[in-house]
């Protein structure tokens, strides 16, 4: 079958199922081998459960009429979201960068949605098969996709850019995240430049935080020419400040020389001004009014463990544990520093994927919460206690020690942090306060 046949059973059956658990019937199932098992082995099982097809690269495995058997699965599934792609003729919005990503995704969605049909990556789908997935969700209807793109090695942001084709491209910033695959924090903006790369050749539209340096040399390096800044300073076609952090923001914006527009935001974290104001940028290059773009943006209430503010019986938590790398963990121990007054607490987990790194990262973010205005600090997990001998702070060896340590020593009537990776898996603490 090739990519034109394919393409047309898919406009007859346009949703795609990828895990035999969650069938959708009607639906074409896409057989994509996991680290630990080969779908291939599950086609039967898809269609028993409903599919209407099964695409499989393993003949062994061509059991109905109902199979298509390709040479790989997932450049399959590449290639037709490429190619629907293709059809649909209207604004792509990129984005990527070491922070921020899905925060900025989900307030440029809250934004163009008070205008447009807006598609926006699913919860945190951003890479090689969550993108393509993403793009076979649009339909006709939609009027403007914003497309997540997640990378931790090189050429990944030129793979995801080749299938989603984004019109207008914005890197959040360039930071220290997946270091080891990037191969240290060059590898990074090169890593995330090839998203620039692509508009300069595509002659797309970027939106650039001219606050950060990285960007704005990056910006010079390619001599891209069509960009739309927004930062602090009032020269930027979009300008804001900050006028509150206690602990949601309120903050200040401007078209350039135009009257000032103020918006209450739902997010915590002074570093959430640039994901703010990035969406602004992006809602007023699409002509969106000011009210409009404030109704977004102060309807968007983070409940996804980023930035987000919980109230208990007993204590305030930024609940900030679906991610950490050095970079957010910087700005997330900063802003509880600059919290209005009140006992303030940061637990503190483990960073992953820091390779070489670790052990001076680690340290950097000890330092770094050892010189900030907190209460009291508490790290946990093997690559902290390495460094418990190093200042006079709480270190746990694992998350189940410092259950077992909390339970007969609550922490009461305060702000608390908790920031770790993903694979620390900090929500197992939250019920304790
Ligand atoms: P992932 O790589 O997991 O997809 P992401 O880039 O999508 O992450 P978010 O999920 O939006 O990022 O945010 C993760 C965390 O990064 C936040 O909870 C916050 O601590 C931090 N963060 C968010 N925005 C910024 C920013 N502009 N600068 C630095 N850190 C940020
Ligand atoms: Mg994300």
């Amino acid at each position: 079958m090739n990519i034109e046949q394919l393409y047309q059973t898919y406009l007859q059956h346009p949703v795609i199922s990828t895990d035999t658990r969650k069938i959708i019937p009607g639906s074409i199932f896409f057989a994509l081998k996991g680290d630990k098992f080969d779908a291939n082995t599950f086609a039967q099982q898809a269609l028993d459960a409903g599919a209407a097809y099964a695409v499989i690269d393993n003949g062994d495995y061509n059991v109905s009429q109902k199979c298509i058997l390709v040479d790989d699965v997932l450049s399959c599934l590449q290639n037709l979201a490429r190619y629907h792609r293709k059809q649909l003729n209207i604004p792509f919005v990129g984005l990527t960068g070491s922070n921020g990503k899905t925060t900025t995704k989900e307030l440029i969605r809250a934004v163009l949605s008070q205008h447009f049909n807006t598609y926006a990556t699913y919860g945190n789908l951003n890479n090689h098969i969550g993108v393509p997935l993403t793009i076979l969700a649009i339909d006709q209807t939609v009027e403007m996709a914003v497309i997540e793109m997640g990378a931790n090695h090189q050429k990944e942001i030129e793979l995801l850019c080749s299938i989603a084709q984004p019109t207008h491209g914005l890197i959040t910033n360039v930071g220290k995240a997946h270091l080891e695959g990037f191969g240290g924090a060059e590898g990074v903006k090169k890593g995330k430049g090839e998203l620039y790369d692509y508009l300069k050749t595509s002659k797309g539209v970027i939106f650039v935080n001219q606050d950060s340096k990285v960007l704005t040399d990056m910006v010079a390096e390619r001599a891209l020419t069509d960009v739309q800044y927004y930062g602090s300073d009032i020269g930027n076609n979009i300008s804001g400040e900050l006028l509150e952090n206690s602990p949601y923001l309120k903050l200040r914006w401007k078209i350039k020389n135009e009257a000032y527009h103020t918006v209450q935001s739902q997010l915590t974290g002074a570093y959430n001004m640039d994901n703010l104001l990035a969406a602004i940028c992006i809602g007023h290059y699409f002509k969106l009014s000011p009210d409009e773009i404030n109704t977004g943006l102060s309807g968007y209430q983070p409940h996804n463990n980023r930035s987000q503010i919980v109230k208990t019986a007993s204590n305030t938590l930024i609940c900030d544990y679906y991610n950490a790398n050095p970079s957010s963990m910087f700005v997330a121990i900063e802003n509880i520093g600059k919290l209005p007054a009140g006992r303030k607490v940061v637990i503190l987990g483990d960073m992953f994927e820091l390779g070489e790194e670790s052990a001076v990262e680690h340290e950097s973010v000890i330092q770094k919460a050892m010189q900030t205005a907190i209460d009291e600090r508490i790290f946990i997990g093997a690559e902290f206690y390495k460094q418990s001998e190093l200042v006079n702070a709480t270190f746990y060896r694992s998350v189940e020690d410092a259950i077992g340590a909390f339970k007969s020593r609550p922490v009461k009537n305060a702000t608390i942090l908790i920031k770790g990776s993903r694979g620390m898996a900090l929500e197992r603490l939250v019920d304790l306060f």
